[in-house]
């Protein structure tokens, strides 16, 4: 018996976000049936405000308040050296590793094959604008060791080949496999001094 029309909507709704199978989504909407209306309307209000409420960082794709974001803004940091991330998450994780003087750019999807997901092309199409506008001289390539990291900074290389930009990735002080908003700082801050040019 299919479920009353409310419930199915929102059975369909959960299942396009990804990850997210058949079962799982009809978890979740249950699981929502049984919360309380405050904490449903709180839910709702949060996935509105987080929608309407932030925007990317046209500079460095950052999720931000306001663009260009305040690392971006910040002028006391070395605008010629790129750290690039996967997510927010990493970035706050550099940050909180306090050795990168210069800015960022975000990819914002990781390389997820097996979820039909990969780097927004745009994201990649803008750092190569930066690149070649002369904006950026030193790429530091700080995606994840494992499966869809790796897939990540092989297609930043590829969007960067034919330019003379220095390229290093971090250390492999960070095990293999490990996601970055995981790492302790410390090693994240001996990977990031140990980086070695790469392509
Ligand atoms: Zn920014």
């Amino acid at each position: 018996m299919a479920f009353p029309e409310p419930l199915e909507r929102l059975v369909q709704s959960l299942e396009r976000l990804p990850g997210i199978g058949p079962r799982s989504a009809e978890r979740i909407a249950l699981h929502v049936l049984r919360s309380s209306t405050d904490e449903v309307a709180e839910l709702a209000l949060a996935l509105r405000d987080a929608r309407m409420q932030t925007q990317r960082c046209t500079t460095c794709g950052n999720v931000t308040l306001d663009s260009p974001c305040a690392i971006c803004a910040d002028d006391t940091r070395d605008s010629t050296s790129v750290c690039v991330v996967e997510g927010p998450r990493e970035v706050a994780k550099m940050e909180s590793a306090g050795v990168h003087g210069g800015i960022y750019h975000v990819l914002l999807d990781g390389y997820a094959p097996r979820e039909g997901a990969e780097p927004d092309p745009s994201a990649l199409q803008t750092l190569r604008r930066r690149v070649d506008d002369g904006l950026v001289q030193e790429i530091i390539l700080a995606t994840a060791p494992d499966r869809e990291g790796e897939g990540a900074a092989a297609l930043v290389l590829e969007a960067l080949q034919g330019t003379a930009v220095s390229v290093s990735r971090l250390a492999r002080g960070v095990p293999a496999g490990a996601r970055l908003e995981y790492l302790h700082s410390e090693i994240l801050a001996e990977a990031y001094r140990g980086r070695r040019n790469d392509a």
